[in-house]
Parts: C-alpha cells; structure tokens; sequence
C-alpha cells in the first residue's frame, strides 16, 4: 500500500524569472509562486487550461536556465554549476507537481489529454539536460575537484548525486552510443505504454461473467447488485460480470461459496493477459526484458537489475537476492502450517478435493473467524475518521515530536472533501502544510499515496506542502465517518512519509526529505504504521463514535494477534513475485527467452516457496509495477523497508517506546535527513547496528530457528 509517486522530474527547480510573454505571466497562476501562506496552490485561480501553456513556458524556461549555465564564462564551480542546476526549472516543477496530484487525484478528460501530450514530451525534456554534453562536461569539472572546494556533507551529497545521475543517464557515451541509448528509451517507452494498455484492456476483458445468480452465492446483495449492473454495461444484460482487480488473487474468492466459480474466476486472473490475442502481453514482456538488459550493457553493467540498484540501498541484486533468500525458509514453514489447517477445514466439513490457489482465501477466510472471531463490523464504530486523525495520527506525532496541528479553512482546496492544517514546530515556529484528501471518487487512482505541493529547500526559501490521497468509502450524508482498520494502518502510512517531508531540513531540493531511494523511503511511512497498535495510542484514538467508550481488551487482542494470520500466505506472495521481477532483470542480454511461461515456473520451483499453494501476487504477464510503473528490480524494495522498520521500531521498544526523546533522535537521526548521507550509514546511526531481519520475521510471528 501507499506507493509513494516517484517524482524526479529533471534539474526541477529554479528561481528565474520567466521567458515569455509577461501578459501570460500575470494571468496564469502557475507561473509565479504563490502569494498564499506556504507558496500553497491556487486552486482558487487555476483552471485546466492553465497546464499546457504553464508545461510549454516551464520547460522553455528551464533549457534557457541550463543554456545560461553551459555558456557561463567563469570556470565551473559548485555554485555555477551545481547550485544553478538546483535553481533551474522551478517553474515547470510547481506546473507538474500541481497537474500530478489533480490528474492522480481528480481528473478529468481535459486533464488526461494534456497528460497523453506532455508526458512523451517531458520524458525527451529531461533526456535532452542529462545527455547534454556541455552541461555534463561542467558537472564532471566540479566532481573532479570536488575534494578541494570545501564544501559542506550536504554540498558533496548534492555534486555527487548529481554526476552520478547523469553517468546513470548515459551522459558519459560516446556520441554514437548515446543515439543508440535514446533509441532504446524511445522504443523502451513505446514497449511500456503498450503494455500497460494491453494489460488494461486485457483485465477489463477478462471479467468472469456467469448466468446464474446460483453461481455467485456468498457475494452480498450490494455486490450483487454491482456486478448485475457490470454486465449490462457491458452489452451481457441478464447476467453477472465480476470484473478484475490487478492482482493474482481476487477479492471475491474469499467469498465465493461455488468451488467451480472460484476456480472459474482463478483462472481468469491468472490468464488474462495470455489469450493468444491482441492483448497477450507474453511477446512484449520478452522484448521490454531483452531491450532493459541491452541498454544496461550499453552503460557498461552486467545486467539490468545491476543498472537499477546501483544507487539504491541494496546496491545490488545480490544483496536484495541474499535478504529474500533469508525470507524463504521460515516463510516456507508457516505456508506449510498453514496449508495444512486449511486442508484440515476442508476435510472436517467433509469435502475430499486438495487445496488449490482458488481455496485459500476462502477458507482462510472461514479460519480467521473460527480462530480470531472478529469481523470488520465489530471494528468500525471504534474507528471515525476524524478522531483517528486527530487522536491517533496526530496524537503520536505530538508525543514522538512536539509538533501541532490546527485546521485551516482560509486554504483554497482542489476538491469540497479536502482539508487542511498547518503543522508547527515544537517551539510553535511555522513547519508546513498538510492536506488531507482521503474519500474514493471515481476521478481518482486507486490505492493512497503522499506527495509535496512544495518542497523543503532552504536554498529556494520554500517550506513544506504535502498532501495524503486515500480512497475510503465515504459515509451516507448524515451517518458517521466510519472506516476499516485496514485505512487506520493507511492513515499512518501516508503520514509517515508527510512527518518524512515535513522535518526535511536541506538546503538543496533534490536531495530534500523524500527525495530518496526507493528501498529507503517506505522506510518512514511503514514505520509509522507500528504506532497504531500501540497500546497508548490504539486506546486515545480507538474510541466508541457514540458512547466515547475505548474498544473492549479481548478485541483489541484479537486485533493484534490478526498479524500472525496468514502470513505465511501474504509474504510468500510478495517474495515469490519480488523474485520474479529480479529473474527477469538479471538477464544476459543474450539470452533469448522463448517461453515465458516456462521461465516463470521453472524460477517459481525453485524459489523454495510453496507456489503451488500461494501463487506470485502478480504474473510476469500482468506485472504492472515491473513493465510499465517503474518498479522493474525494484520489487523487493516493500520487502526490504519492512526488515527496516521493524528493525527501527525494535530500537524504539527497547528504548522506552513512545517518548520525546525517542522521537526526537528519530527525526534528528533519519526523518530530517533527506539523502544527505549514504542510507546504511543513516540506518546504522541510529539503530546502532546494519539491518536485522529478526524483528520482522517476530512481527510476522515466524520462526528464525
Ligand atoms: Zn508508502
């Protein structure tokens, strides 16, 4: 849950004045920033229309920053260089993350086509800064002499990152190579978009519909009702359509009381995009695979995975494969155990098949409620929204770190639903902004996530403004705002990376607050979800909406041990799909794969996991993260963040748990940081030890012997 949106756009930040018509420059309020408290948006003043003009002046304004700093006589320095990099394209940056969060979070038509017209276009914007030889040759200057500039830990971060990312670009090939380079990235573009609308178009025609409502028993009349509807929408009036969640596993099959239904639906999922048709997406994957590994050969790594990891916190794929390696066996007993109460459920009640895929979220289901004896039901008057915000999110935030939060209505919103609160410090100085948009519309992407309106800089004079994107069901006009502990843990999470960008304290924007790896910064936001259930705070938040009472001990409890429950299943899943991912990108770009379903399940069986009981949480064929979201060798990073904050939340239990000074040293330590140091160092500063995969196998409950 709770990907963060990778936001890099290139150079991305400057102070210039605009090129350009004036007329325009007054008129359109994203050109200039905002006279608002926090430089926060104008929502009150900007239209749809504004975007593409503000992307075409932007990225004009930008190359005209970059020309000035290629034809600045003065020899290259840090500030001519470097710090001017950090400076340009301010503009384009304010344009594109306001456009980022309406088009993610409220969109519209007008929105989607200017994101079809500008992506392609911004995509050739920043190949053109990082392959620009003249501006390289002036960053490579600087990093050559960089040990006699004196500069500060945060300035030699910066340098660092900074000709790191261009030798990462390609800026370092000879000419004819970088043609080559920006071949493979245009085709590469070209093979991802493919992807994603095949896959797209697969999964909404591989919807299960059945004819008889029979078939369906156990999805309730809502449900029913919904997929009554689906199927008429979709020209099969009179019968049932289920359509598919991007997953392997399907909501429904918890439900499903129909073994063949089930097993019917399975397959659907698990087929959907290898029909032979139009929409196979086996031929595809192949080529994205073979072009990543020949493009990562091209500057000069052996593999792809070994391309992307170069400057994560796992460094490489050995690394990432040695900690999923070490998730095997304990998550290979507790599958075990569990496959076989759920095969023991299944004979009691009589029945003589064996447990296949499409069983066992039914009958976990069912073992849950022997075992654990609690529904969702009983949980959610404990749970309205705005007491968990205020009394829970916000409480721990109080105590680990002094900070206040009062709710602002004089800030314009892009939405009715969305709120506001300034955030101020300890000492009540001003901190930053937090909007809060957390009920589902259909003009929003599923799933939550966190980003900035304005980032931390103090080079650009800009505190913070972040905002939290959920997708709960909102309550009936008038009926409380009741939510699931699965939102509560949400709620955390998104917070975490807000508290993240909220104590970032750097100077230069790019290496400010989340600007960090992506097997770091889940760290801060999984970390976060550990204080919903504690006990302190789950018992100032968890309160009765009608009668204020705290939730009874004896469901608190059953609550709390829920996170033993089936995880065996819910890490093998993730594992088994983490190790797909690095199969695929740790090829020679030799190899010519002919059977991708041969690849699949030959790396499956071998994976140690049990695959036959609990398949990858997605298929090569349907893994959007991995072909067409960015995510490719990046997988692992859920894994990997995990083993830190259990590990950091380890530190805090022995440490006194919920107090001041723990906070304190937490955001001295890590969340004020940014990537101002190198991430082991930042983890090991303050756990006091490299990361230890224990605490997370302990909150899984599995066994480490
Ligand atoms: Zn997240």
């Amino acid at each position: 849950m709770g990907i963060l949106h990778p936001r890099h756009v290139a150079g991305a930040f400057a102070v210039l004045a605009l090129m350009g018509s004036s007329a325009l420059a007054r008129t359109n309020p994203l050109l200039q920033p905002s006279t608002l408290p926090y430089e926060a948006p104008r929502f009150d003043l900007i239209t749809d229309a504004d975007f593409a003009p503000a992307f075409e002046q932007g990225m004009l304004a930008q190359n005209n920053e970059i020309h000035a700093i290629t034809v600045n006589p003065d020899r290259p320095d840090f500030v001519n260089t470097i710090e001017a990099l950090e400076r340009a394209g301010r503009t384009l940056h304010r344009v594109d993350m306001t456009f980022d969060n309406l088009y993610s979070a409220n969109s519209n038509p007008r929105l989607d086509a200017i994101k079809t017209k500008f992506a392609p276009l911004l995509t050739q914007h920043e190949d053109e800064i990082y392959l620009n030889t003249a501006l390289f040759n002036r960053v490579a200057t600087v990093y050559q002499k960089r040990n006699s500039l004196d500069l500060t830990q945060e300035q030699m971060h910066v340098l660092t990152e900074w000709y790191q990312r261009f030798l990462h670009a390609g800026a370092s090939l000879s000419s004819r190579e970088k043609t080559r380079l920006k071949d493979l990235n245009s085709k590469l573009s070209v093979l991802e978009s493919s992807f994603q609308q095949k896959l797209v178009a697969a999964t909404k025609a591989a919807g299960l519909v059945v004819d008889v409502e029979k078939k369906l028993s156990g999805l309730d009349a809502n449900a029913l009702n919904t997929a009554f509807g689906a199927a008429e929408a979709a020209g099969q009036k009179g019968r049932w359509l289920v359509p598919l969640q991007n997953t392997t596993q399907q909501p429904s099959l918890a439900v499903l009381k129909d073994r063949e239904t089930r097993q019917a639906l399975f397959q659907k999922s698990w087929t959907r995009a290898e029909q032979g048709d139009g929409n196979d997406t086996r031929a595809l994957i192949v080529r994205i695979a073979h072009l990543r590994a020949e493009k990562a050969r091209l500057l000069g790594f052996r593999n792809y995975a070994a391309y992307q990891l170069e400057n994560q916190m796992a460094k490489t794929p050995e690394a990432a494969n040695d900690f999923m390696n070490q998730l095997v066996a304990p998550t290979r007993a507790a599958q075990d155990e569990e496959e076989q109460a759920l095969t023991q459920l299944i004979q009691a009640e009589g029945s003589t098949f064996s447990l296949a895929p499409w069983d066992w979220d039914f009958y976990a289901d069912k073992l849950r409620r022997k075992t654990l004896g609690y529904s969702e039901d009983d949980l959610k008057p404990y749970f309205e929204l705005k007491t968990v915000l205020e009394d829970g999110v916000f409480y721990a935030a109080t105590s680990l770190y002094g900070i206040t939060f009062n709710q602002r209505h004089d800030i314009p919103v892009y939405q009715s639903d969305v709120v506001v609160y300034e955030v101020r410090d300890k000492d009540d100085a001003p901190l930053g902004l937090m909007y809060f948009d957390y009920f589902a519309r259909d003009n929003k992407f599923g799933g939550a996530w966190m980003s900035n309106f304005v980032e931390q800089s103090k080079l650009l004079n800009q505190k913070p403004v972040i905002y939290n994107v959920g997708n709960f069901v909102k309550a009936a006009p008038g009926q409380p705002q009741l939510i699931t502990f699965d939102d509560v843990i949400t709620m955390f999470h998104e917070f975490g990376h807000a508290l993240h960008g909220l104590f970032a304290d750097q100077v230069y924007p790019s290496v400010s607050g989340t600007n960090v790896a992506r097997d770091f910064v889940e760290f801060p936001s999984q970390f976060n979800e550990n204080w919903a259930l504690y006990p302190k705070v789950f018992a100032h938040y968890a309160r009765h909406y009608q009668t204020g009472a705290t939730m009874p001990e004896t469901l608190q409890k059953k609550l709390f041990d829920a996170r033993h429950f089936n995880a065996g299943y819910r890490l093998g899943e993730v594992v088994s799909a983490a190790m797909l991912d690095m199969k695929w990108h740790t090829m020679s770009p030799l190899r010519k794969i002919k059977d991708v379903d041969r690849f699949e399940s030959t790396t499956l069986e071998k994976s140690g996991l049990d695959t036959a009981h609990v398949p990858p949480r997605y298929r090569s064929s349907y893994f959007l993260h991995i072909w067409g979201n960015g995510y490719q060798a990046g997988y692992y990073a859920y894994l990997w963040t995990q083993m830190l904050d259990h590990d950091a939340f380890d530190w805090f239990k022995k440490h006194g748990g919920l107090t001041r000074a723990n906070g304190q040293r937490f955001r001295d330590l890590v969340l004020s940081r940014g990537h101002t140091e190198d991430y082991d160092a930042m983890f090991e500063a303050f756990t006091g030890h490299a990361p230890d995969i224990k605490p997370m196998l302990d909150f899984y409950g599995l066994k480490t012997d």
